[in-house]
């Protein structure tokens, strides 16, 4: 039995399941979370499903969290979408179900749980659901409300299909999502849109962004700017990319400052791996896709330069 198989037969198997995500959720974190969850309802109606986590922040339009006690974990599946590790997981109730499970795309660092399903060359762990649907599509039913969960987790984690991730299967998944008939134009829109708030925080990382001769980036968002924006750490998500538009940029990192004083690190490259940088500073993530924690701006100096010098490496190999 491959491991989605014995996956399946988990679901099967128990009468109570339910799924986690990651903290400060994502599209793909609700996405594959949720999506799942709406999979396994279509499916198995007989069972209870319960999604379950933190607060979904400004991402109410794609789903909203169940509350449930502590007795439901007894005897319980739970499964764990989207989260490398398990601090990060939202709601540590997570570790007292029956059995457990791991469905990642994230570099399998940490293996936690009964069964692990990992796939790096995913694009998200969105389009992992959407597989996992294909493989057992005589078993599993797929939803209009699945389908829409599923697409904006695949779009969230590909930039709308613009990072290197996307591949022809990701393409196919997503055409087979759209196929169920929910507002594509919508969701799309709801994901790109945004504040008027970060709009004007949009004006400030373009004219402040820092970059070097060979293209590594950086721009610091203190408490005084968030506060002089109006704009909240949650809120920095949408601001992320920005600099990989400015074509001489290669690799960058935004820095929030945190009302503690400590550095919240969101990094990103179009080619230079940057998650062995993020790993030494308590973080992690993607080749492409980091994040880490800076304690101060000493540390905030010490990752940019190890940034400057995975830019020069890489164009020394190109
Ligand atoms: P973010 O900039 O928060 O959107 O993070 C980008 C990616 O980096 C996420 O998909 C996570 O995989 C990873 N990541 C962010 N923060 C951490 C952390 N503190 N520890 C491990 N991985 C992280």
């Amino acid at each position: 039995m491959n491991v989605q198989e014995e996956i399946l037969t988990a679901i099967k198997e128990y009468q109570t399941i339910i799924i986690h995500r990651h903290q400060r959720p994502d599209p793909d974190a609700l996405g594959s979370q949720v999506g799942l969850a709406e999979i396994l309802r279509a499916s198995f109606p007989e069972k209870a499903i319960y999604q379950v986590g933190g607060p979904v922040e400004g991402l109410d339009y794609l789903a909203e969290m169940q509350e449930i006690s502590d007795e439901v974990y007894k005897n319980a599946l739970v499964i764990v979408t989207d989260t490398a590790n398990s601090p990060r997981v939202s709601d540590q109730r997570y570790a007292n179900g029956a059995k457990l499970i791991k469905i990642d795309h994230h570099p399998n660092d940490e293996p936690y749980g009964d069964l692990v399903w990992v796939d790096t060359t995913a694009s998200s762990c969105s389009e992992m659901i959407t597989a996992f649907w294909k493989m057992f599509a005589e078993e599993l039913t797929m939803s209009q409300e699945a389908a829409r969960l599923l697409y904006a987790g695949i779009v969230g984690d590909t930039g709308r299909f613009l990072y290197p991730a996307t591949t022809s299967a990701t393409l196919r998944y997503a055409a087979d999502l759209l196929d169920y008939g929910f507002d594509a134009p919508k969701i799309n829109r709801e994901i790109d849109q945004v504040s008027r708030a970060v709009a004007r925080l949009s004006g400030y990382v373009f004219e402040n962004l820092e970059v070097d001769s060979l293209g590594a980036g950086k721009v610091i968002l203190t408490n005084e700017i968030q506060q002089r924006f109006g704009v909240v750490d949650s809120e920095t998500s949408a601001i992320v990319s920005l600099p990989g538009k400015i074509e001489d940029v290669l690799a960058w990192a935004i820095f929030v400052e945190q009302p503690e004083g400590y550095y919240r690190v969101r990094m990103r490259s179009k080619g230079p791996v940057i998650n062995e940088i993020a790993k030494r500073h308590h973080g992690g993530g993607h080749p492409l896709a980091s994040g880490a924690n800076a304690a101060d701006l000493e540390e905030v100096a010490a990752i940019y330069q190890e940034i400057q010098t995975a830019v020069s490496a890489f164009r020394e190999q190109a």
